[in-house]
């Protein structure tokens, strides 16, 4: 079974907070996050280049929000952004994300904007009963 994340047109959260983690995440301390794309907060934090400021937005985010997005360095993403669900895709509400599509104009996600999908093999058995 699969969904299409509705993240892929969404990106609001990568445009809302700041993306903020140890700087032990970074490859230059044996990390998977590019350090060119990080700026130092603290003397132990780092935070992602472009969620800094009043009008955050990460420098590996691309697209529009709200409409196709993506992270352009996905697989090196840091802790944070891989720990961020989007409302009910685990089952659970998340009112961070409700938070940050809120901010750009988008209504919260439901648990309907999973639909599950049948697979090939089940449809048919279903096409038949
Ligand atoms: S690194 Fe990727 S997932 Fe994380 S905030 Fe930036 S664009 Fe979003
Ligand atoms: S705000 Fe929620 S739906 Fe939008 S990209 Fe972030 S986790 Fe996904």
């Amino acid at each position: 079974m699969s969904t299409i994340s509705p993240c892929v047109s969404c990106g609001a959260c990568c445009a809302h907070f700041r993306v903020s983690f140890h700087w032990i995440e970074c490859q230059g301390s044996g990390g998977r996050v590019p350090e060119d794309l990080v700026e130092l907060v603290t003397p132990s934090r780092v935070a992602m280049k472009g969620t800094c400021g009043s009008n955050p937005r990460c420098v590996s985010l691309q697209g529009a929000v709200g409409a196709s997005v993506a992270c352009a360095i996905y697989e090196q993403r840091s802790d944070p952004c891989r720990d961020f669900d989007a409302s009910w895709s685990a089952g659970e509400h998340n009112p961070r994300c409700d938070a940050a599509r809120a901010a750009h104009g988008l209504l919260p996600l439901t648990p309907s904007d999973y639909p599950t999908l049948i697979p090939l093999s089940d449809a048919s058995l279903a096409a038949h009963d």
